[in-house]
């Protein structure tokens, strides 16, 4: 089984044939074969004998559509296993959250991917089809009324700007009008914050949404608890932001998981205010306080309602906006990793 396009630069075929076809892929979710009705019968039969368009099979698919929510299990051709989650945030609107590598090298301790380790990098093709896998879901799905995912994230496993080259591909081809022309600002990228890279992939990509996953407010607990930010510290993430909220006047989300008396004491609170407030044109930042799910791990508990109230109420009274996710599809096992870990 080849992969489509090196079949169709391989066999010689026409620039418009080749556009026709990979533009039934990508822009219009179609992955048949036998459903482009402009191929003669034995070109169908050719293409399915020898070319696959998804490059994972499908395990399994977990969740309900009525609740907005699903998961599906998706196995590589080497048997690595990766998870990719479709979600819908508000009535009718559906966003894909996607995995940019096997595992993590991160190992943030509150992460289930962290446990697994890193085992390798997702390929291109591997990364945007997760998303063609969600737009034909939606497709042929009768409780769906949308025609297409509206947003993508890189919130599933791995860390983006790790498996930078991979990753920018795939955000050419999701953003190119001849394959998936998804508009830049529909797609966000989270990350840990990799220091030269979070530069490279501002200038590369000022359209696109950045998410720095924060987490902890001192660069003590920040490296007990997320080993790999050593590499990037808090004054590194400032430095960073100062430039990019200065150069680029677009938002940026703050991601801060609660987690039970670990990061949501008041001393974690001034400590997260005066980091905010240290930082220029800071009301360009957005604060994401998301509950902790609670895995197997007996360490990380959610914090308790009323502190995640506290934290953000205080936030705003000091000016800074913050907002609580809802942590969609705990039940599910839909935090980070934990279904191709199970
Ligand atoms: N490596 C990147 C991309 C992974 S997504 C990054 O860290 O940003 C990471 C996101 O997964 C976090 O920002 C958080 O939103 C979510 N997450 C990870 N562990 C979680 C947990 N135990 N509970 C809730 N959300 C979690």
């Amino acid at each position: 089984m080849k992969n489509l396009n090196k079949f169709l630069e391989l066999k010689g075929e026409k620039k418009f044939r080749i556009k026709q076809i990979t533009e039934s892929v990508y822009k219009n979710g179609i992955i048949s074969f036998s459903d482009m009705s402009f191929l003669s019968s034995d070109f169908k039969k050719e293409l399915e004998k020898n070319v696959k368009i998804l490059d994972f099979i499908v395990l399994k698919v977990i969740g309900k559509i009525e609740d907005n929510f699903l998961k599906a299990l998706l196995k590589l051709d080497d048997g690595n296993l990766i998870e990719t989650v479709l979600i819908s945030p508000k009535p009718g609107i559906w966003s894909c959250c996607i995995s940019s590598q096997v595992g993590c090298p991160c190992n943030c301790t509150f992460c289930d991917t962290g446990k697994m380790g890193f085992i390798r990098n997702l390929t291109d093709k591997e990364i945007y089809d997760q998303v063609l896998f969600w737009n034909n879901f939606i497709k042929n799905s009768d409780l769906i009324n949308s025609k297409r995912i509206d947003s993508i994230v890189y919130m599933g496993m791995g860390e983006p700007l790790l498996n930078y080259k991979n990753v920018k591909d795939s955000l050419k081809i999701l953003t190119n009008e001849n394959y998936f022309n998804f508009g830049n600002r529909h797609i966000s990228i989270s990350t840990i914050g990799i220091k030269d890279k979070l530069a490279v992939f501002s200038k590369e990509f000022p359209q696109i949404n950045l998410a720095i996953s924060l987490h902890f407010s001192s660069n003590e607990k920040r490296v007990k608890y997320m080993p790999y930010t050593i590499n990037t510290n808090l004054k590194d993430l400032k430095k960073f932001l100062n430039k990019r909220l200065l150069k680029n006047k677009r938002k940026v989300f703050l991601e801060y998981i609660m987690i039970k008396d670990i990061n949501d004491t008041k001393e974690d609170l001034i400590n997260l205010i005066n980091f905010i407030k240290s930082i220029n044109n800071n009301y360009l930042l957005h604060i994401n306080l998301i509950p902790c799910n609670n895995n197997d791990d007996i360490n990380f508990l959610t914090s308790e309602m009323k502190n995640i109230f506290y934290f953000k109420n205080n936030l705003n009274k000091n000016n800074i906006s913050a907002t609580i996710r809802k942590s969609l599809g705990e039940e599910s096992y839909s935090a980070c990793g934990q279904l191709a870990n199970k």
